[in-house]
C-alpha cells in the first residue's frame, strides 16, 4: 500500500499501530489496561494516547473507577466516527462500496451497476469513486479496492481476472494519482475471508481458511493473523483443484475443476440438465433431483478439504456460500471430509457453514485498518 506524500493518514510509531489496533479489540480500555496488555510502560502509553487525544481519535469517558490508592483508571476509546475505511468491490455486475468505521460497523454503501467490463470505463468508473469517497469523507484513513482474480497486492497489479476477461493491468499506476489517500488492491475473497475471520472472533494465534462459493469459488488462508499470498499471489484458489480430469471445461481451460462442481452457475446448470428449466430459485419444485445433485457437490468439497486440511492443517475451515442451508449438502460435506481425512487432521479442523453471507467490501475496508496496524502488507 502506497502512503505518497502528506496525507491525512496518521504517521504512526510502531508502538502508536499496537496501542490502536489493541483499543479496537477492546473498544472501551484505560491507560493502565493498555499498558499492561502491550507490556509498554505507563509512561509510553500516556504520551502516545496525548498523541492521539490531540488528533481527535480518542476520547475521554471519565474515571471507570474509584480506588482506595492511587489513580483512578480513566475509560478512553477510539472515535469511530474520526477513523473510516473505504472499500470499493467490484464485481461482474457491478460496484459495491462501503464505509466502514474502525469497528467495522457500515456507515454508508452503495451500489452502482456496470455497464461493461472494458478496462478504461470501468477503471474510470473507479475513480469516480475514489474521487467522490475522498471528498465526501475526510475522516477516511484509506481506501482498498477488490477484484475478481489475481491480485499482486504489493504492486498494485492486477495478473489475471477470468471473469472480467482482463489481464496484466496496472491498478495502482491508473487510480492512485485521483486521491492523496493510500490505495489498495486486494483479491475479494481474500478481504472477505479477513473479515470471516474477526467476525467470527478466531484465535488469531491459529490460522484459518475461508471458502467463498458464489458464482466462482476461491478461498484464502489467514494466518497468525495475516493473509497468506502464496508466490505469485495465487495462494488459496481452491476452486480451480482438479477434483475430476474426466469433468466439464472450466473458464480457466482445464477440466474437472472444484468451481464447475460446486459454483452457483455449476449447480444451476446440473438442476437444469436433471430437469428443464430447474434452478436453485426453483428447489422445492424437485426436492429429490436437488438433494442428488448437493450431495454430490457436498461430496466433491469435503474431498479438497480432506486435502487442503492435510496440507495446511488449518484450526478452522469456514465455508460462505449459498449452499449453507443446505442439509444435504452440509451432510455430504462432512462424511467425505471424514472419510477422507486422517482422524487426527478431521478431530483438529472444525467446519463452519456461515449462516449469513460475508460482504468483502467490509473485509477490504478491514484491509485498510489492518494495514494501518501492520498486520497487512
Ligand atoms: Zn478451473
Amino acid at each position: 500500500m502506497k502512503e505518497p506524500g502528506k496525507g491525512p493518514a496518521l504517521l504512526r510509531s510502531h508502538n502508536q499501530r499496537r496501542v490502536i489496533a489493541e483499543m479496537r479489540r477492546r473498544k472501551a480500555t484505560s491507560r493502565q489496561d493498555l499498558s499492561a496488555a502491550l507490556s509498554l510502560s505507563k509512561n509510553t502509553v500516556s504520551l502516545i494516547i496525548d498523541d492521539l487525544l490531540a488528533l481527535g481519535v480518542v476520547d475521554e469517558r471519565g474515571p471507570l473507577n474509584k480506588p482506595l490508592v492511587g489513580r483512578p483508571k480513566i475509560e478512553i476509546s477510539l472515535r469511530a466516527d474520526k477513523l473510516l475505511s473505504a472499500g470499493i468491490m467490484l464485481e461482474r455486475d457491478g460496484i459495491h462500496w462501503s464505509i466502514c468505521d474502525c469497528f467495522s460497523v457500515v456507515v454508508e454503501e452503495a451500489f452502482i451497476p456496470l455497464h461493461n467490463h472494458q478496462v478504461e470505463s470501468v477503471l474510470e468508473q473507479l475513480a469516480d469513486i475514489c474521487r467522490t469517497l475522498t471528498k465526501a469523507w475526510p475522516a477516511l484513513q484509506g481506501i482498498a479496492i477488490g477484484f475478481l482474480g489475481i491480485v499482486d497486492t504489493s504492486r498494485g497489479w492486477l495478473h489475471l481476472s477470468i471473469p472480467l476477461g482482463w489481464q496484466d493491468v496496472d491498478l495502482m499506476g491508473y487510480l492512485q494519482p485521483v486521491t492523496r489517500l493510500p490505495l489498495m488492491m486486494l483479491n475479494n475473497v481474500k478481504a472477505a475471508a479477513l473479515f470471516a475471520v474477526q467476525q467470527a472472533q478466531l484465535d488469531h494465534t491459529s490460522s484459518h481458511f475461508y471458502l467463498r462459493i458464489a458464482e466462482g469459488v476461491g478461498g484464502a488462508l489467514v494466518q497468525q493473523g495475516r493473509l497468506m499470498y502464496g508466490d505469485s499471489w495465487t495462494a488459496g484458489e481452491v476452486g480451480h483443484l482438479t477434483v475430476d480430469p474426466e469433468g466439464d471445461m472450466c473458464l480457466c481451460g482445464r477440466r474437472g475443476c472444484l468451481e464447475g462442481l460446486i459454483s452457483v452457475a455449476a449447480v444451476n446448470s446440473r438442476l437444469a440438465l436433471r430437469q428443464a428449466g430447474l434452478s436453485w430459485e426453483s428447489r422445492h419444485l424437485a426436492p429429490d433431483i436437488v438433494a442428488e445433485v448437493m450431495q454430490l457437490a457436498g461430496d466433491s468439497l469435503g474431498k479438497v478439504l480432506s486435502q487442503l486440511a492435510l496440507l495446511i492443517d488449518p484450526a478452522n475451515i469456514i465455508i460462505d456460500g449459498p449452499w449453507s442451508e443446505d442439509t444435504h449438502f452440509i451432510k455430504a460435506v462432512y462424511d467425505s471430509f471424514n472419510a477422507c481425512s486422517l482422524p487426527l487432521v478431521s478431530q483438529h479442523t472444525a467446519l463452519h457453514f456461515l449462516p449469513e453471507r460475508v460482504a468483502p467490501a467490509q473485509g477490504l475496508a478491514l484491509a485498510v485498518t489492518l494495514h494501518d496496524e501492520a498486520l497487512l502488507i
